[in-house]
């Protein structure tokens, strides 16, 4: 009885074999030989980037389109401006395809707001309002703090919380964590009959910048004005209130939602010529907070991933698929743009071969993070040694991007660009986050990174794995 299980389980093992086989037939040195057969394209693509004409590109492109627009909140006038701006130099940069699909987004802006610290002492904190958070009444709102340290510690004093302004003075671990303070601290706050909440910055460092972000409320909880503080104010105040002090602020936001508003994400294509209908999708967002220029945040990701289509079109290249740039909208109102742009185009998730987003920077690279299966692993790991000339062949674990989070969702790879983030999180959504952050050697060698994994990629025999 044993013997016959033995014999149908490797019946059965022999058949699902056949089957892979008849799906990918070819043995992977052959993958290895085929994608070794790129290293003379990658040299070019990378010598064009980092030592050629194209040195420098993304960054002054990035530097005039910043300077000449500014920040472009989601809803607002420059976004719209930003993206005509786009449209225009896409198609002047003569690729192909170049269009807007329309979208609707949330149009919030923050207007007037400030807060002063009155007791003990005279003091005015440096805030920003945190996106779709509520007005003040325009006197404002003048309440004692309760300084809490965690959501814990606010339950637990849950009865002291009553009509006050809850100051959230929570450590910094990393920002995947500690952003739950910005994103539910009012929420929190209004649960346990708070007025306002005034959240400490989720950063590392500081010279008295506040961040903001998105922050979100419940059907069933009041809502409750929300802004960051810089991290000196949040430790001033909680070493007052630690000495007994009694601290009084008052909170003053003229923020206002209007009904959302049409906006576009912008696609322009390198069409492939043999599977034109397939993609490889590299992108960035357009989009940012309405404080400092977005230059880091996205704008980096945005212009290098239209810097790997120029790479590509410059070197008269064509791959076998097409390679799609799309630059988001409405990406920091919680990807927005995507999931429209997602359920637009999943009827043709089969054509989908990679979906690609640099959202962390373009700091100096130091590989690729990809998410996939394992064979699509080994055969991504074979072109980060195209990059073998720059010295950046990683490949690390869970691509990410709140754009691309969609596709990878339901199955396809993807990938997002691995940068040293160290600064990063010091200039996000902050007044700091400017031109002067860039640097055009590390986004030459991004827009090199982003180039040679697209094109090879989007030019295979076959589409990876999944
Ligand atoms: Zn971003």
């Amino acid at each position: 009885m044993k013997l016959l299980f033995l014999i149908v389980l490797m019946y059965m093992f022999d058949q699902h074999k056949g089957n892979r086989l008849s799906n990918n037939p070819r043995p992977f040195e052959d993958i290895k030989r085929e994608i070794s057969d790129y290293s003379e394209v990658a040299k070019k693509i990378i010598n064009l980037a980092v030592y050629g004409k194209a040195q420098n590109r993304s960054y002054e492109r990035l530097a005039l389109f910043v300077d000449t627009i500014g920040p472009r909140l989601s809803g607002s006038k420059s976004l719209e401006l930003a993206i005509q701006y786009m449209y225009k130099a896409l198609k002047n940069d003569g690729l192909e395809n170049v269009h807007l699909e329309q979208v609707k987004i949330p149009h919030w802006e923050r207007g007037e707001e400030s807060a002063v610290m009155v007791e003990p002492r005279n003091h005015s904190l440096a805030i920003l309002g945190l996106g779709g958070s509520v007005a003040t009444p325009p006197e404002g709102i003048t309440a004692e703090v309760l300084v809490v340290t965690s959501f814990d510690e606010l339950h637990q004093r849950a009865q002291e919380a009553q009509g006050k302004i809850v100051v959230y003075n929570q450590r910094y671990v990393n920002y995947g964590e500690t952003v739950l303070y910005r994103g539910r601290g009012a929420l929190e706050a209004a649960k346990v009959g708070a007025k306002a909440a005034l959240i400490k910055s989720i950063t590392p460092f500081s010279i008295n910048s506040p961040h903001t972000g998105i922050q979100s409320y419940a059907v069933g909880v009041p809502k409750i004005p929300a802004a960051c503080i810089s991290l000196e104010d949040a430790e001033l105040i909680a070493r007052m209130s630690s000495w007994g002090s009694k601290v009084v602020v008052t909170l003053k936001m003229g923020a206002k939602t209007y009904p959302d508003a049409d906006s576009f994400n912008t696609v322009a294509e390198i069409v492939g010529s043999k599977y034109p209908e397939q993609v490889v999708l590299v992108s960035g967002h357009l989009d940012s907070w309405d404080v400092g220029q977005g230059a880091m945040d996205d704008g980096g990701g945005a212009f290098i991933s239209w810097e790997a289509l120029s790479l590509i079109k410059d070197l008269g290249l064509r791959p076998k698929r097409t390679l799609r740039l799309v630059l988001w909208t409405g990406e920091e109102q919680g990807g927005i743009g995507a999931e429209q742009y997602y359920k637009l185009h999943k009827m043709n998730i089969s054509n989908f071969d990679v979906v690609m987003e640099s959202d962390e920077g373009t700091f100096m690279p130091s590989g690729l993070a990809f998410t996939g299966s394992d064979e699509a692993r080994g055969i991504m790991k074979e072109i980060m040694k195209l990059l073998k000339p720059i010295n950046i062949t990683q490949l690390f674990g869970n691509g990410e991007g709140t754009d691309i989070s969609y596709w990878m969702k339901a199955g396809v790879p993807g990938a997002s660009l691995n940068d040293d983030i160290t600064k990063y999180f010091w200039f996000h959504h902050s007044q700091g986050d400017t031109m002067t952050v860039q640097n055009p050697m590390e986004m030459n060698l991004c827009a090199a990174v982003w180039t040679v994994v697209s094109y090879v990629v989007a030019d295979m025999e076959e589409k990876l794995p999944v």
